[in-house]
C-alpha cells in the first residue's frame, strides 16, 4: 500500500474511534495517541493550499516551460539569487538583471529522504541535494538518479529542467553529468 493511503487509513480509523468515543461520553475529547492526555478534536477539518505570488519572476517559470533555467543577479554585489528573487536582499535594490545558468555545477552534499511528509508520500524514497553551480552560488534541489550507489560527493551534476510526475509541472532536478 502506498504511504499516502496508509495514512489515510489511520486518520480514518483514528476519527471513527474519535466518533465512536463521543457517542458514549458526548464529547469530542479523546485520549492522545502519543501522551494519553485528554485532547478535544475540533470539528472543523482545514485544508491548506499556498498560493505564492510570482509576478515579478514570472520570466523563471516561462523559462522552465521552455526547458532554460534562469536566475536574477544583483549587478551591484555580484550575487545570484535561484530560486529567483525579484529584490536584492543585500542592498534592498530591485535593480536585479535575469541570467540564464549552464546547469553545470558540483554536488556538495545530499541526503536520501526515507521518512517522508504527508503531501509528498506518494513519491518514492528521494534526494535533496546541494550543488555548487559553475556561475558561482550553490542551489538545493530533489536530485533525480536511478541507482543511489551512483551519487558522490563532489560528482559533476547537471541542472535540468524536467515534469515533476505524477503532479505534471515544470520544475528543476540535478542529475548526475
Ligand atoms: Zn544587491
Amino acid at each position: 500500500m502506498e504511504s499516502k493511503e496508509k495514512i489515510e487509513k489511520m486518520v480514518a480509523d483514528w476519527l471513527k474511534m474519535v466518533e465512536e468515543l463521543m457517542k458514549e461520553s458526548g464529547l469530542p475529547i479523546v485520549p492522545d495517541p502519543k501522551t494519553s492526555d485528554p485532547v478535544w478534536v475540533d470539528v472543523r477539518e482545514l485544508r491548506l493550499r499556498y498560493l505564492i505570488p510570482v509576478k515579478r519572476i514570472r520570466k523563471f517559470f516561462e523559462g522552465l516551460a521552455e526547458g532554460k533555467l534562469y536566475v536574477t543577479k544583483c549587478p551591484a554585489k555580484n550575487i545570484y539569487y535561484f530560486p529567483p528573487q525579484a529584490d536584492c536582499p543585500a542592498c534592498m535594490d530591485e535593480n536585479i538583471v535575469w541570467d540564464e545558468i549552464s546547469g553545470n555545477g558540483k554536488l556538495l552534499t545530499y541526503t536520501v529522504v526515507n521518512v517522508k511528509p504527508y503531501s509528498f508520500a506518494h513519491h518514492s524514497n528521494y534526494v535533496i541535494a546541494i550543488a555548487r553551480m559553475s556561475e558561482g552560488f550553490n542551489i538545493l534541489s530533489w536530485m533525480s538518479v536511478d541507482d543511489l550507489s551512483k551519487i558522490h560527493v563532489g560528482m559533476d551534476v547537471k541542472l535540468v529542467v524536467k515534469r515533476r510526475e505524477p503532479e505534471g509541472f515544470f520544475t528543476y532536478y540535478l542529475e548526475p553529468a
